[in-house]
């Protein structure tokens, strides 16, 4: 029997990582990588990472038996498009690791409908703001959640498959639909990154008032904004893949704004207290 074949497509952070974790705990399987630019493919041949690499996806596609999408969403969604062209093993398990699901879970399923292919979506939960093979890491996704979402085109079988496959990230797996990941996300990293980037940029504009202001962002500015740093590439297509939770959580987080506005103005110490003190034991009660 010939041996199974993980085709992991895109060499950066989070495919070469995954193809590091893969490798280490099945040596039994043939790693092939798709990466367009040389450089990562080499460094991927160099380190061990994979077996085999090529810039031609589709001749890897077709001889692999499971695929995992490991670019930005919506160019994931155009791989997905390719794949539903092309003469893929029958039965061929695809996954993706993108940090939206709704939108590649509907793509997936409208293009393999009746086919014999099954989709299952993944997001393994753990990163950096770091890019590129050459920050890959096996333990990138140590005790992180990796969020598993069924579709039309999984069984249960099918994720024991793929955590049996990944089981080497380590990682705790998790399921859930492709609704709740995206809802859940946009309230605890999504909508987190917009506050972040909102943060600094007002920081910024106050600035040209008082230039000195900037030599004062320590500590609590410092910490409440490090993800400001994050990839403007990866999280302007994140917003855009979730746009109504997203926004959701800005009118939100507007009226909580506003009701401390009004409780300043109205110099209410003891409310203003009591949201803070809310706020502080919630925070220490989160895993
Ligand atoms: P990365 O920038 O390190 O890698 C992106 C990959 O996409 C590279 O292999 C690059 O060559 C490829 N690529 C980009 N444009 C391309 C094009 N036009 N044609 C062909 N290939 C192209 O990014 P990453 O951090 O590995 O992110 C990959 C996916 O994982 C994204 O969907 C991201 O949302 C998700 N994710 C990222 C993190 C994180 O913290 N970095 C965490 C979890 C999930």
């Amino acid at each position: 029997m010939s041996k199974k074949t993980i085709l992991i497509a895109g060499l950066g952070l989070i495919g070469g990582s995954l193809a590091r974790a893969i490798k280490a705990g099945h040596p039994e399987y043939h790693i092939a990588a798709y990466n367009r630019s040389q450089a990562p493919r080499d460094f991927a041949m160099q380190a061990k990472l994979v077996d085999e690499v090529s810039d031609d996806f589709e001749q890897l596609a077709v001889a692999a038996d499971v695929i995992i999408l490991n670019f930005p969403v919506q160019l994931s969604i155009k791989f997905l498009e390719t794949l539903a062209s092309l003469p893929l093993k029958p039965d061929v398990l695809i996954s993706d690791s993108g940090s939206t699901k709704q939108d590649i879970i509907n793509s997936a399923e409208k293009l393999f409908s009746g086919q014999a292919v099954r989709f299952v979506g993944g997001h393994p939960m753990a990163g950096s703001h770091k890019t590129g093979v050459i920050a890959s890491d096996a333990l990138l996704f140590e005790n992180a959640y990796y969020i598993l979402t069924p579709s039309l085109l999984s069984k249960p079988e099918d994720l024991a498959e793929l955590k049996l496959i990944l089981s080497e990230t380590h990682a705790k797996f998790i399921e859930l639909s492709a609704a709740e990941h995206d809802a859940m996300t946009a309230v605890t990293s999504h909508f987190p990154h917009v506050v972040a980037a909102a943060l600094v940029n007002n920081a910024d504009d106050f600035s040209d008032k008082m230039p000195f202001t900037k030599n004062l962002a320590a500590g609590g500015f410092r910490d409440m904004t490090r993800i400001a740093e994050s990839s403007p590439d990866m999280w302007a297509e994140i917003l855009m893949s979730n746009p109504d939770n997203v926004v959701d959580q800005i009118d939100q987080f507007t009226e909580k704004l506003q009701v401390v506005k009004g409780l300043i103005q109205d110099q209410q110490s003891d409310a203003v207290w009591q949201f803070f003190d809310q706020a502080r034991k919630l925070r220490a009660q989160m895993p």
